[in-house]
């Protein structure tokens, strides 16, 4: 081992000298090693792996992930020469126990590709069926104490009611709709104490809530009583102090209902945004209703005709085989009690995406893709459980599928979306520590919204042209599903449930499977179109 430190440390770094500061050849490393290195350009990602251990890195971010947990690196990797330097310290940390003496090579292997290899199935499962179990536990792995909620605090909005739980430390959950009128919230890996500090939301959007220890004292459950028709919070979390921040939609009648997929933290949305945080019960009839959903609909008693469809969509080709191989997560809204948009007589948006999700899948593993669902059955996936799948997943494109619903009946076509941050202000309440808006600024940075943008536009065009429907366009909004995602990644919006002819049309299995080749063939688009970073 000490020789095997020397020669990767090169002269003038004795092996006891840990400055952490030594940087390697990642490559040369890797080789040396018998180490799978991949190195996906797009995102300046490094992904190393041996047996089971799987360490993934950016260039300019000290923030790693080993095994699925975050590690923080002594230093940045940095390009060098073409080549990806990393620091030595570190991934002798985690690959040295098992990494041999072999020697490097003498001479440095010339520069790496620009392309990876296909990437091998990502280290985690991406299409869980239902959400993982997360196990309780009241202490830390490290032995230190779990954390607690310190306070649970409300504010009422316009149109929602916004719950904000703050913890001193890390925290999961799940959640749960156990009968119509109930949202529970099971926050797991927290101390079973409830908070004295609280302010009561009940109100105009919420009946109330109780707090109560979890199963063998262990976390901790929030019992939140929904008045008829209230629909499950949309939930984020931000990290320093680790906050959940629930917001209950003010019932229908109140105000238009927000969706799931909803911009849930603008506090000024764009012209663009606004019908997602509609102001006023008339407000019915807004410039871009796509992304509400009208207040829930009745049970159906009369299933409405769904049409025979038939239209045929050619696959489109590959020209660029570079690209083999290269992974799509996607991802069908909503699921389980979450049933996303819905209209009497119709499926809800639910089933529609899974079907088109299903279909998309299969045609891009058809084409050569590497294809992955975050969701492959009617189960609900909490939205930053989503985002956490999405990103360990690692892939190289995002694609999340939903269908719209307005007010306005007259409202029909496709669209696709791209995360726009125009007009986002997360609320500041940072207590003195790290602000919320400072995280979101480095992610926003850190994101190629321009290969995300261009993917929206490709996806739009095959949509509009394979299956003859309105052009909705493709645009930038702050969306929930797209934020916080670390590759490119779109919201297609398939069309509009609530509309005569087209909803019953978003219903056919003709029409699901053009939709996801019509996707398909945009991706196709966009391989073929892109140039490579240097
Ligand atoms: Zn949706």
């Amino acid at each position: 081992m000490a020789a095997f430190l020397l020669l990767i440390l090169g002269p003038g770094m004795a092996p006891g000298q840990d400055t952490g500061r030594g940087f390697i050849n990642a490559r040369e490393f890797a080789e040396s090693q018998g180490i799978a290195f991949q190195w996906f350009p797009m995102q300046k990602m490094l992904v190393m792996s041996k047996g089971p251990r799987l360490m993934r890195m950016v260039v300019d971010q000290t923030q790693a992930v080993v095994d699925n947990q975050p590690f923080t690196l002594p230093a940045a990797p940095h390009i060098e020469d073409g080549q990806v330097m990393v620091p030595a310290r570190a991934i002798i940390r985690v690959f040295g126990s098992d990494a041999g003496p072999t020697p490097p090579p003498a001479a440095p292997t010339p520069e790496p590709p620009p392309v990876v290899v296909p990437p091998p199935p990502p280290a985690t499962v991406v299409d869980p069926g239902s959400p993982a179990p997360m196990t309780a536990q009241e202490s830390t792995p490290d032995g230190g104490q779990a954390p607690i909620l310190v306070t649970a605090r409300h504010s009422t909005r316009e149109d929602h009611t916004r719950v904000v739980l703050e913890f001193d430390g890390n925290v999961s959950y799940t959640t749960e709709s156990p009968a119509p009128n109930k949202f529970k919230l099971r926050i797991n890996g927290c101390q079973n104490l409830i908070p004295t500090k609280r302010s009561n939301p009940a109100g105009r959007d919420l009946k109330g809530v109780s707090f109560n220890s979890g199963a063998n004292r262990q976390g901790l459950v929030l019992t939140f009583d929904l008045h008829d028709g209230g629909k499950p919070p949309t939930i984020e979390t931000v990290g320093n102090p680790f906050r959940m921040i629930l917001s209950f939609a003010a019932p229908p009648g109140a105000v238009l209902a927000t969706a799931t997929a909803a911009v849930a933290t603008a506090t000024t949305p764009t012209p663009a945004a606004a019908s997602a945080t509609a102001k006023t019960p008339s407000n019915t009839a807004s410039a871009a209703p796509s992304l509400t959903t009208p207040p829930p609909a009745t049970p159906a008693e009369s299933a409405k005709a769904v049409p025979e469809v038939s239209i045929e969509v050619p696959p489109a080709t590959l020209t660029r085989s570079i690209f083999q191989g290269r992974a799509i997560i996607i991802d069908a809204g909503h699921g389980g009690p979450d049933k996303g948009a819905t209209v009497e007589g119709l499926p809800p948006e639910k089933d529609i995406t899974l079907a088109v999700a299903q279909a998309l899948h299969r045609n891009l593993r058809a084409m050569g893709f590497t294809a992955y669902l975050v969701r492959s059955s009617d189960t609900q996936i909490a939205a930053d459980r989503r985002q956490a799948l999405t990103n360990k997943a690692g892939g190289d494109l995002f694609v999340s599928i939903h269908v719209g619903a307005s007010g306005d009946e007259n409202q029909a076509g496709a669209a696709c979306y791209w995360f726009d941050s125009k007009g986002l202000s997360l609320e500041v309440d940072t207590g003195g520590k790290l602000s919320p808006q400072l995280v979101f600024n480095d992610w926003t940075q850190a994101t190629r919204f321009d290969l995300a943008r261009f993917l929206a536009q490709k996806v739009r065009d095959r949509l509009t042209t394979h299956l003859e429907m309105k052009d909705r366009g493709a645009m930038g909004l702050p969306l929930q599903p797209l934020k916080f995602i670390v590759y490119p990644a779109i919201v297609v919006e398939l069309g509009m449930l609530s509309h005569p002819t087209e909803g019953p049309r978003l219903a056919a299995k003709g029409f699901q499977d053009a939709a996801a080749q019509a996707i398909a063939n945009g991706i196709v688009d966009f391989f073929n179109g892109i140039r490579l970073n240097p």
